[in-house]
């Protein structure tokens, strides 16, 4: 199996992808690596794409229906059950996080607010956004990863983003079975960004809206 990142003037990035198994040329939406082109191993990738350019009105109409999802609290969920769930997962997890890469932060209050997924004060003391808890897991490190490192640099200097951005790379390698961080594999190794976990992220983020 091989695999080519394509930049389409207006979906974006596409992931295509060459399948021995494939007997014709499809696209799906992905929940995390978004577009994605099948197309049988002895089909060029070029055919790929002039297919996605033939049914792009479909494949701009399902980016929005995933990303509409995402802007929707999930059948069942509220905001107080999202506060429950927050205050029983997001302290362990920042204390196993702080422990694990050597942070020493004063307390954690998981707050619900629109503007941001998390802050750091100057005291030291961290707030998370309960809304957290309708993000995937590599996400959500990455916020708590993102507030611990602000315990060291309170701005988002440079050296705030080398620090962060090694801390991801090793977060990432650290998880390396882990399907859920293994899906960021691609946009990563794909990423000619200076700090490349820290921009696919950021971009995966921006799929969410806080409510
Ligand atoms: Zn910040």
């Amino acid at each position: 199996m091989s695999e080519k990142i394509h930049i389409d003037p207006e979906l974006g990035e596409v992931l295509l992808r060459k399948s021995v198994r494939a007997r014709r040329i499809s696209i799906r939406i992905h929940p995390v690596r978004g577009i994605v082109v099948t197309v049988p191993y002895w089909v060029p990738y070029s055919m790929g794409v002039a297919f996605l350019a033939s049914r792009r009105e479909w494949a701009r109409e399902a980016l929005q229906r995933v990303s509409a999802r995402d802007s929707a609290l999930p059948e069942g969920e509220s905001i107080e059950s999202l506060r429950a769930r927050a205050k029983a997962a997001l302290p362990p997890r920042l204390r196993v996080l702080a422990d694990r890469y050597g942070f020493k932060y004063n307390r954690v209050v998981i707050k619900h607010n629109t503007s941001n997924w998390g802050s750091c004060s100057t005291k030291g003391n961290i707030n998370l956004n309960l809304n957290l808890m309708r993000v995937p897991e590599p996400l959500r490190d990455y916020i708590l990863l993102h507030e611990l490192t602000h315990l060291h640099h309170s701005n988002h200097g440079p050296k705030f983003h080398d620090e962060l951005e090694q801390l991801l790379a090793d977060h990432f390698s650290n998880h390396a079975d882990d399907d859920a961080f293994q899906a960021f594999l691609p946009a990563l190794m794909a990423s000619r960004a200076q700090y490349p976990h820290t921009r696919v992220l950021e971009r995966e983020l921006k799929r969410y809206r806080l409510l």
